[in-house]
């Protein structure tokens, strides 16, 4: 038995109204610094991947945010899972999408338990997780291209299996150089800029490390900020193996970087922080921006 009710369906009644096609997510305006197109997210303790899509670059992958599935090399700072959890979905993410196995450099002394985890995954699934794994030693460089190399420079955070980080340089030849090159002469001396260095989770101490001068010299300098205001101080700040803005405002004299980009603010921060901090001090040369 069938039960119905209602009136039947009458012919004339009007069509059902046709739905409005779905709205695309507003895009969100991309950040340019110093001429670099930067995408990410940081947030202390949750997630920090900051990507340079021109270089096909991503520093640490947090949770491996979709961009950064695109990027062909990673720098993974430390250990931390806020920086290192999304790791095996970046790999296997661009298995899945037959895109080429990614370079992935890690600090050396955690190099054989990332070598291990992919391992564990292999033999829970039996992927692949095609990747080349490269360990970094403080002060060890790499060429991602002829004329684009990493050096790790040392931070100084909570734990020593945190205590190395990238930074990228431009090689750039001079007229010199140049015209040595046309006449086949083997080129030794090349000069590098830096252009962007990127400290992960550091106290400020690394700005006083005279082996850092690099650093302290690349036009962009990508920085942790856990703490921003008198919540916290800087004494809490550095027991906790973090970086307070007002370290990174205090000592701006030394920071001869064109830009800075702060990151890896806390979660007690719920207030929009903001794009720009170049008011954040009468003398500041530098241009702020955050990522968060
Ligand atoms: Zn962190
Ligand atoms: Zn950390």
């Amino acid at each position: 038995m069938e039960a119905t009710s209602g009136e039947p369906a009458s012919t004339s009644s009007p069509p059902a109204p046709t739905p409005a096609p779905p709205s695309r997510p507003k895009k969100k305006s991309q950040m340019e610094v110093e001429g670099y197109p930067v995408e990410g997210i940081s947030i202390g303790g949750q997630e920090t991947c900051v990507i340079f899509p021109t270089l096909s670059v991503a520093f640490d992958i947090g949770r491996c945010p979709q961009r950064a599935v695109a990027q062909e090399f990673l720098f993974i700072s430390h250990a931390h899972l806020d920086h290192i959890g999304g790791l095996s979905m970046y790999v296997a993410t661009r298995g899945l999408f037959r895109m080429r196995p990614p370079t992935i450099f890690v600090p050396a002394c955690v190099a054989d338990l990332v070598a291990r985890l992919f391992e564990v995954h292999r033999a829970m699934d039996q992927s692949e997780l095609a990747h080349k794994l490269v360990p970094l030693e403080v002060g060890q460089e790499y060429h991602l291209r002829k004329d684009l190399k990493v050096r790790a420079f040392r931070t100084y955070h909570a734990i020593p299996s945190q205590q190395k980080l990238k930074q990228e340089y431009l090689g750039l030849p001079g007229s010199e150089i140049k015209k040595l090159k046309l006449s086949g002469v083997e080129i030794t001396n090349t000069v590098t800029t830096p252009e962007i260095a990127f400290t992960g989770d550091t106290m400020s101490d690394f700005i006083l490390d005279p082996d850092n001068a690099d650093v302290l010299k690349a036009k962009i300098l990508v920085v942790e900020s856990t703490f921003l205001d008198d919540s916290i101080s800087i004494e809490h700040a550095k027991e906790y193996g973090h970086t307070h803005l007002l370290e990174i405002v205090s000592q701006s004299d030394k920071l001869e970087n064109k830009a800075i980009l702060l990151i890896h603010f806390s979660a007690r921060y719920t207030v929009e922080v903001g794009i720009s901090y170049h008011c954040l001090r009468a003398g500041c040369q530098q241009n702020f921006y955050s990522c968060n």
